[in-house]
């Protein structure tokens, strides 16, 4: 017969302390493991362990003598021990009815004396035992002996609670950390309480990396520790605060608190400057707001939400702000696609390149075509270029992504039936701010022999530059050899004449925005009369984007544009269909 352990009767509270007191459960403890070689020498056992008793085993917190770290519950001495709370004391286990079919009596490691004394909870409640064992029989311990054993199991007891204290402490600032909020969140649900759920962030990490760089560990750890007590005065006693990452306090709140006045303080707080070591920093805080209520199914996602209120909180005027589904629908779909851009790139199917024609003006021919990265997502479908690209440049996802465009173009040219077609690409601030991607077109370019004055990169300024120079340089690695740079998007957005001067290019491409309001504005019809001017004046081939319309094709042309593309004119298509348009346009 099968042997099964006894079940104490209030076991469902008990394995609710297992869980509570063994945060972390797998990790051995140095201290622990001290205690049980200490105890089994001191009653000369060959085997001590501590051992916590759950649902469906027993594993050994720390342990001497045995290799296992664990048995199942239904073979489990320490399951009878934690029955009561007296210890439990056998013999001979070969003599015991429990035990005699136990495998651990009868194969390894043959136990044959056990005494277990109960861990018992503050609140009474039995987790496990410290137990002796030997594979030997053995007279009866002493009276004194059982005692020293409660003993060294109340102190084995201690020892667990201060290594949960410790697994909940934030170290540097003594407060309670995120893993206790999560455990003190889960108790409050439990409780079928309503609360709100405060995350601060004080600053973006950068910022605080910037500080620790400037100005070092201690600096930044004083630094947090003033704005710690800032928000301490702002809450007063008794409401626990907790330091939920390096730049992150956690705040729960009490269902009925008056947020509007508490965020109001907390923000009118952290805005001035916070004076440390005579140094003032301001802070850039934001604060996330997110209401639980017990009947919600948040599982753990109320601390990303929260955390991301925060972060859009920074950006607000209010500076405070209530966790907003529709930012977080948005944020899931960015991470979606963002975790599925690398298998998309090394998928056979999910990428590949459309080309728009561009038409020269003065002989209505087509002598070079825009490749443009078309994705289908396998279970979102198709996904525009406009969504993942800007998400992808945010990461270092945006350099393969470029790279796979540009092997498919080079491949393309190799072969490509239109004689002498440019084929322009796109390029991101960040392909160039490194040698790489010019070091691989030149290579490619050479490897399959194709021109580099078929290549044209079209090029987008923008904000995230963070080296200009080397920007620069590599386009005007990419001129030298003939390759032809144009600036996209022109007149939106960050483009600016000052650029224009700076950034080797020879095509101005103006942005659909604009050309798509000539008709409609008369302000955007007279910028952009100017900025064909200018950029002609300065020597630019100006090419107009977006062009749906004859009317406006026929104006950008009189205004004295070389170049258009356009719906208009023909759509982004794929290969075969834009060689046989082209093939259609020869007379
Ligand atoms: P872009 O480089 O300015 O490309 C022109 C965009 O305008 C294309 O959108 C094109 O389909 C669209 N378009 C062309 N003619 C018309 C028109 O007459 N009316 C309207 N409403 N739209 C027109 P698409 O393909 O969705 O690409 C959007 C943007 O995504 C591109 O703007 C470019 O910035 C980026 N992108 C596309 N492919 C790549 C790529 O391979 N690499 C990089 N880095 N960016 C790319
Ligand atoms: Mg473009
Ligand atoms: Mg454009």
């Amino acid at each position: 017969m099968a042997s099964s352990a006894p079940i104490p009767f209030n076991e469902k509270d008990r394995l609710a302390r297992v869980t509570e007191m063994c945060v972390m459960a797998q990790e051995s403890d140095a201290e622990l493991d001290a205690l049980v070689s200490m105890v089994s020498q001191r009653f000369s056992m060959p085997i001590c362990l501590i051992s916590i008793v759950s649902a469906r085993q027993q594993w050994f917190k720390a342990k001497v003598g045995v290799d296992s770290d664990s048995t199942s519950r239904d073979v489990s001495f320490c399951a009878h021990t934690i029955l009561g709370d007296a210890p439990l004391e056998i013999t001979d286990a070969t003599l015991d009815s429990r035990f005699t079919a136990n495998p651990l009596v009868t194969g390894t490691p043959g136990i044959r004396y056990y005494c277990g004394a109960p861990l018992i909870t503050e609140d009474g409640f039995a987790i496990g035992s410290l137990c002796l064992i030997d594979t030997v029989p053995r007279p009866a311990m002493s009276q004194q002996d059982l005692a020293a054993l409660v003993g060294f199991a109340a102190l084995a007891m201690k020892m667990l609670t201060g290594i949960r204290l410790r697994n909940f402490l934030d170290q540097p600032t003594g407060l309670w950390n995120r893993v206790r909020l999560e455990y003190d969140v889960a108790n409050h649900l439990a409780q079928k309480g309503d609360f709100v759920l405060l995350a601060v962030d004080i600053m973006p990490v950068k910022t605080l990396n910037d500080i620790v760089k400037a100005l070092g560990y201690n600096y930044a750890h004083d630094l947090t520790l003033r704005v710690k007590s800032l928000i301490v005065g702002e809450l007063g006693s008794g409401i626990q605060l907790y330091k939920i990452s390096p730049t992150r306090f956690g705040i729960i709140l009490p269902g009925t608190v008056d947020i509007r006045r508490v965020c109001g303080e907390l923000v009118q707080a952290l805005l001035p400057p916070v004076e440390c070591h005579g140094i003032p920093v301001s802070l850039d805080a934001g604060i996330g707001v997110l209401p639980v209520s017990s009947n919600g199914s948040h599982d753990l996602e109320w601390l990303r939400w929260v955390v991301n209120a925060a972060e859009d909180a920074r950006h607000s005027a209010r500076r405070w702000s209530y966790y907003d589904p529709e930012v977080d629908a948005t944020q899931r779909r960015a991470f979606l696609l963002l975790s599925s851009l690398s298998q998309a790139l090394a998928s056979p199917d999910q990428f590949r390149l459309a080309f728009q024609p561009r038409i020269d003006l003065a002989s209505g021919e087509c002598r070079s075509a825009e490749a443009l990265l078309r994705w289908r997502h396998p279970e979102l479908g198709d996904i525009s270029p406009a969504e993942f690209i800007p998400l992808a440049e945010k990461t270092a996802l945006i350099t393969d992504i470029s790279l796979w465009v540009m092997a498919s173009v080079v491949r393309y040219l190799k072969q490509c039936p239109v004689r002498d077609l440019v084929v322009s690409m796109n390029v991101t601030a960040r392909d160039l701010e490194s040698c790489a991607f010019i070091d691989r077109l030149l290579e490619e370019l050479a490897t399959h022999g194709v021109d580099p004055t078929r290549i044209e990169l079209e090029f987008t300024e923008s904000v995230l530059i963070e080296h200009p120079e080397v920007v620069d340089q590599q386009l005007q690695r990419a001129r030298r050899v003939g390759i032809s740079v144009a600036i996209d998007d022109f007149g939106t957005g960050y483009s600016n004449w000052a650029y224009l001067s700076r950034i080797p290019a020879a095509v101005v491409k103006l942005d659909k925005t604009l050309i798509q309001k000539i008709f409609a504005s008369e302000k955007d019809a007279l910028l952009v009369r100017t900025l064909i001017d200018l950029a002609g004046e300065l020597g630019y081939r100006v090419a107009a984007e977006g062009i749906e319309t004859v009317e406006v094709l026929e104006q950008v042309k009189a205004w004295g544009c070389a170049e258009a593309q356009g719906f208009y004119l023909a759509r982004p298509m794929a290969v075969s269909d834009f060689e046989r348009w082209h093939r259609a346009q020869v007379p």
